[in-house]
C-alpha cells in the first residue's frame, strides 16, 4: 500500500471555513470570523465563520421551510435510505481527507482518524440510513368498534451540539438518526474543530440530501450553541459536551419552548480488577490503552482503576512497562498513537489535575510533564498516579488528559460503593472469573454501559449514555429513533 507523506498532503489542504446553511456555503450574517490553529503545532489552518444569533435564526427559517415541505420528512424511508448510504460512501470515498483534517484540527493521531474516526462515522450513517424502512409503528389492543394507530414522526427542525474530542464521531451520532428520521437539522461543532463537520455537509448534499435539511454553523458555545438552545422554533436539541454545559441546555430548554433537551455528557468511569481476573496482560493492556487513547480525551476513559491489593505490585509493573509505548508523537506520523491535546487551555487544565495529584499526596510513578514543547503544540506525557483515595480531586473530576489514577481494594463490596461515588455514571468495568461475581458486580455498578472482562467493546447496535449527572437519552442503536421521533396515536372510531 501506498505509503501517504501527511505533512506534503497538508501543506497542499484548501480548508473552507465558512458555514453550509440551506445548501451553500456562506460566511457569517454579521461578517465574524475566528482563526483555526492546529494544535499539533500551532500552524493557522483557516478562518472559520463565528455564527451568532442571526445565522441561527436564518438557518432555523431555512431548516423549518424544508421541514414543512416535506422535501426529506415526506419521502419515502426506502429513499431516504439510499441517500443516507451514498452520504456513507461519499465519506468513505473522501477518507483520506476528512482523516487529515480531523487530525490537524484536534491533534488525534492520523492513524486512528484514518483507521478509527472516519470509518466509524460513515458506519453509524449507513446504519441509521439502512435502519430507518425497517421500522414499523404499532396497533394497540384496544376495544372493537376502535382502530387505535402508533406511529413515530420526525420531532421537526432538530439542533444538535457537539464536543471536539471525536468531532466527526459525536456530528454521525446525532445527526444520523436525526436525519433518517426526517427531521431538518442544524448542528453547531466545537469551535475548537469545526472542519470536519462542515465537509461532512458538502458531502450529504452530493449525495442527494436536500438543501435546508442539514445546516452547520460554526461558532462559539455562548454565542450560536445558546441562540439554538434558546430559539422557540427549534423542536428539539441533542447535546454531547460536558455536564456543566450540559445543565445549561436544559435551563435554557426549559426557559424557552421547552423543546426536548438530550444530553450526552462527562464521566468518571471505574475499571475494577478482581485478584482473580481471568487475564491479567488483557486486563493492564486494556486499562492503559483505554486511558490514553485519544490522549485521554475520551468521556467514557476508565479513569479510575480499582486493583485487587494482592495483585496490585504485579499489576503496576506490567502497567509501567507497557506506558512508554504511548509516549506522544507526531500525529501526522502513521505509527504515533498519542497525539496532541486539543488546545492550550485543555492543557493548562490537565497539568493543573496533575498538580492537584501531587499536592493531595498521590504517588506519581510516571509521567507528568508537558512534551515535545519545541513543536509550538499541546503534548503531555501518559501519566500513572498510584495511592489515589476517592476523595482526591483527580479522582472526583473528570481530567480529559492521559491521566490514570490507581486505587487498590480488599473488598470488592467497598470498591463497588466507591466507584458508585461518583455524580457521572457514564462506563464501568469489572474484571473476575468468577461468573456470578461478574454478574452481580455489574448490576450493582450504576452505569450506563458496563463491561466484562474487557474495555472497549462498542458498537453501533448498542446504546451509549450515562445515569445521573452523565445525561440522559441514549445515542447508537434503534433507541436513538426514541430522541428525533414524537410517538403519534391516531384513534380511529369504527
Ligand atoms: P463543552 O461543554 O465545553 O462544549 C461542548 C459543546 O457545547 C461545544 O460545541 C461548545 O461550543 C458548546 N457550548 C459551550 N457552552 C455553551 C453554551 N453556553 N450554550 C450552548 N452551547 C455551548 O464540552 P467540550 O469541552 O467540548 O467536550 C468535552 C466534554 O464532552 C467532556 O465532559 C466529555 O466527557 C463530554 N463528552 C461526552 C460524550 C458522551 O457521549 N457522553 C462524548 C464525548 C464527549
Amino acid at each position: 500500500m501506498e505509503k501517504i507523506d501527511w505533512h506534503d498532503r497538508a501543506i497542499r489542504l484548501s480548508i473552507d471555513g465558512r458555514a453550509f446553511i440551506n445548501g451553500e456555503r456562506t460566511w457569517a450574517v454579521g461578517g465574524r470570523k475566528f482563526d483555526n490553529l492546529s494544535p499539533i503545532d500551532g500552524r493557522y489552518l483557516a478562518q472559520v465563520a463565528r455564527c451568532e444569533a442571526g445565522d441561527v435564526d436564518l438557518a432555523v427559517s431555512k431548516a423549518r421551510a424544508a421541514f414543512e415541505d416535506g422535501r426529506w420528512a415526506r419521502k419515502a424511508p426506502a429513499q431516504r435510505k439510499k441517500i443516507l448510504q451514498r452520504f456513507a460512501e461519499l465519506m468513505m470515498q473522501n477518507l483520506e481527507e476528512l482523516a487529515l483534517l480531523e487530525t490537524l484540527d484536534m491533534g488525534k493521531p492520523v492513524k486512528y482518524s484514518q483507521s478509527v474516526d472516519v470509518p466509524l462515522a460513515a458506519n453509524c450513517i449507513r446504519w441509521y440510513g439502512e435502519a430507518i424502512d425497517k421500522v414499523y409503528g404499532e396497533i394497540a389492543p384496544t376495544p372493537a368498534h376502535s382502530l387505535a394507530l402508533i406511529t413515530r414522526e420526525p420531532v421537526g427542525v432538530v439542533a444538535a451540539v457537539v464536543p471536539w474530542n471525536y468531532p466527526m464521531l459525536m456530528t454521525a451520532w446525532k445527526i444520523a438518526p436525526a436525519l433518517a428520521a426526517g427531521n431538518s437539522v442544524i448542528l453547531k461543532p466545537s469551535e475548537k474543530s469545526p472542519l470536519t463537520a462542515l465537509r461532512m455537509a458538502e458531502l450529504a448534499m452530493e449525495a442527494g440530501i436536500p438543501a435546508g435539511v442539514f445546516n452547520v454553523l460554526p461558532g462559539f458555545g455562548n454565542e450560536a450553541g445558546s441562540a439554538l438552545a434558546l430559539h422557540m422554533d427549534v423542536d428539539c436539541i441533542g447535546f454531547t459536551g460536558s455536564t456543566r454545559t450540559g445543565k445549561l441546555i436544559m435551563q435554557m430548554a426549559g426557559q424557552s419552548n421547552l423543546k426536548r433537551a438530550w444530553t450526552e455528557l462527562g464521566g468518571k468511569s471505574a475499571n475494577i480488577v478482581c485478584a482473580d481476573c481471568p487475564d491479567l496482560d488483557a486486563a493492564v493492556s486494556a486499562a492503559v490503552g483505554s486511558i490514553y487513547f485519544n490522549q485521554g480525551e475520551s468521556c467514557n476513559a476508565p479513569s479510575r482503576l480499582f486493583v485487587e491489593e494482592s495483585i496490585r505490585e504485579e499489576f503496576l509493573a506490567r502497567a509501567l512497562k507497557m506506558v512508554p509505548d504511548y509516549a506522544p508523537g507526531d500525529p501526522l506520523d502513521p505509527d504515533t498513537v498519542m497525539g496532541a491535546i486539543v488546545d492550550g487551555i485543555q492543557m493548562k487544565t490537565v497539568m493543573g489535575y496533575i498538580e492537584s495529584g501531587k499536592e493531595e499526596g498521590a504517588k506519581l510513578l510516571v509521567g507528568g510533564n508537558a512534551a515535545r514543547t519545541s513543536t509550538g503544540g499541546f503534548y503531555v506525557e501518559p501519566t500513572l498516579f498510584d495511592g489515589v483515595r476517592n476523595d482526591m480531586k483527580i479522582a472526583r473530576e473528570e481530567i480529559f488528559g492521559p491521566v490514570l489514577s490507581v486505587l487498590s481494594f480488599s473488598d470488592l463490596d467497598e470498591a463497588v460503593r466507591q466507584a458508585n461515588a461518583t455524580p457521572y455514571g457514564l462506563h464501568a468495568a469489572v474484571w473476575t472469573a468468577d461468573l456470578s461475581k461478574a454478574v452481580k458486580t455489574a448490576r450493582a455498578l450504576r452505569a450506563g454501559t458496563v463491561h466484562v472482562n474487557q474495555y472497549d467493546g462498542d458498537d453501533i447496535t448498542v446504546p451509549f449514555g450515562g445515569y445521573k449527572q452523565s445525561g440522559n437519552g441514549r445515542d447508537k442503536s434503534l433507541h436513538a429513533f426514541d430522541k428525533y421521533t414524537e410517538l403519534k396515536t391516531t384513534w380511529i372510531q369504527i
